[in-house]
């Protein structure tokens, strides 16, 4: 049989809703990436008796307990003695984490160790320290009972990642003959929705699912679905299994998908082909209000490709910043596609961008009109056409425009992807 792990948060934080688990969610990945999955979660507070309960529950159904938060140097840190209590052990004072401990505190220019954080050189006897390479609570890697391990993470989300290496070097080698590899690839999609993609995915794979145990993950964000198939080895036929599924899904995703495999993030597919063609991009943003820009330079290098934009929100700005024509604004309204078209266009100009993009909507929970219901958005992509003067005409552009569901957020977030995507799209057929 296959091995499992469960996962116990600590923090009354967790429970009371101050701090999203987001450790739960990122463990619940990396295990399994590992081929560990994960049978069950358990989030307690600072208490030692639901401490000690939910790691004795989770050793019940698991192999492999991964447990996080309260390991601080407070009064309040509970996670090391209830771990102790649960497994029957005493705590035993290790010297060398002491002097590690010490060494650290003088790094620090402190003279003295704090009496309080003696207590995080404290281990359930057995164990072993994890060290921590960005903060002073160790992990600890505690064997138990029938070939059992407990795992003690800071609570800190980046202490904790960082502390995941080890645990996984450790886990690979503890449970060396009992994993099974697990072949995975994660497909970044835009502009489908889960409920229409999923029928043509399972359409495309024609139960190979059953047949070869491939597994397929819908991962839906406002800005597009993820999509992950993954194969355990079985007989040594898991790659090929995989390159199957891939193959058969190939032909649905293609015009949705995009490779971005650092962040997930249409942003870097968009980068990498301005940065390849040495093209450089502008923005002109109504309704969402330079959070495109935002997100382009959010990129490390974004100067490289990204130009600068406006936030053209009142009508005033649009005409006399962006050139938008007063007649046509009058006579379409500001969320229409010539507003749209000239506002890409106007931004090009100002700018002396390669290419631009606009993005005009009513994100709402007001504004609506008379056939412009709260969502509706039209946005374009500008191009200068190759080796003109970008002060002569040569610039074509072309707009869409779609009615998108949610609340003023979703709206935002959907018509910034909707034209990202688009100019992606031309950035491709340009190609
Ligand atoms: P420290 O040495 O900082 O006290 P710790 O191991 O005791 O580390 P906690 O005190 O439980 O960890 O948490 C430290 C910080 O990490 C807090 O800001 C807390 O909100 C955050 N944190 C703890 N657990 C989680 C979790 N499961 N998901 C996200 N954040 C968490
Ligand atoms: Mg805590």
């Amino acid at each position: 049989v296959s091995l499992r792990s469960a996962i116990v948060t600590v923090g009354e934080e967790l429970l009371s809703g101050a701090t999203v688990d987001s450790n739960a969610a990122w463990l619940g990945r990396a295990l399994s990436h590992l081929g560990i999955p994960v049978r069950q979660r358990f989030t307690v507070g600072d208490r030692d008796d639901r401490i000690e309960a939910a790691v004795l529950e989770a050793l019940e159904l698991a192999e492999l307990v991964v447990v996080t938060g309260g390991l601080g140097p407070t009064e309040d840190d509970r996670t090391r003695p209830a771990v102790a209590r649960a497994l029957g052990r005493p705590l035993d004072r290790d010297p060398a984490l002491v002097e590690a401990l010490e060494a650290r505190f003088r790094g620090r220019g402190h003279a003295t160790l704090p009496p309080a954080n003696l207590r995080q050189a404290d281990v359930p006897r057995g164990g072993h320290a994890l060290p921590n390479p960005r903060g002073t609570a160790p992990g600890l890697w505690i064997p138990a009972e029938g070939g059992r391990v407990v795992v003690l993470l800071p609570g800190v989300p980046r202490e904790m990642r960082a502390l995941f290496d080890a645990v996984e070097h450790r886990v690979r080698e503890q449970f060396a003959e009992r994993l099974e590899p697990v072949h995975s690839q994660t497909l970044h999609t835009t502009g489908i929705p889960e409920s229409v993609l999923a029928p043509r995915i399972e359409e495309a794979l024609g139960g190979l699912e059953t047949r070869r145990g491939v597994e397929v993950a819908y991962l839906p964000e406002l800005t597009g679905v993820d999509l992950r198939l993954s194969v355990a080895e079985r007989d040594g036929a898991g790659a090929e299994a995989l390159a199957e599924a891939l193959r058969l899904v190939e032909p649905v995703i293609r015009p949705y998908r995009f490779e971005a495999p650092e962040t997930g993030d249409l942003v870097e597919a968009v980068a990498r082909q301005l940065g390849e063609r040495g093209l450089r991009l502008a923005t002109a943003e109504s309704c969402t209000g330079g959070g495109v820009s935002a997100r382009l330079t959010a990129r490390p290098g974004a100067s490289a490709w990204f130009l600068g934009g406006v936030v053209a929100y009142d009508n005033a700005v649009k005409t006399e910043v962006l050139g938008v024509d007063p007649m046509v604004l009058e006579r379409h309204g500001a969320v229409s596609e010539p507003v749209a078209c000239q506002m890409a266009e106007g931004v090009l100009r100002q700018t002396g961008a390669d290419c631009a993009i606009s993005i005009t909507g009513i994100a709402g929970p007001g504004g609506a009109v008379e056939g412009k219901p709260v969502g509706t958005v039209w946005w374009a992509v500008a191009f200068r056409e190759l080796g003109t003067d970008v002060a002569q005409t040569g610039v074509r552009v072309r707009a869409a425009s779609a009615v998108f569901p949610g609340d003023r957020e979703a709206v935002r977030i959907r018509a910034g992807q909707a034209a990202l995507r688009d100019l992606h799209l031309q950035l491709q057929e340009r190609a």
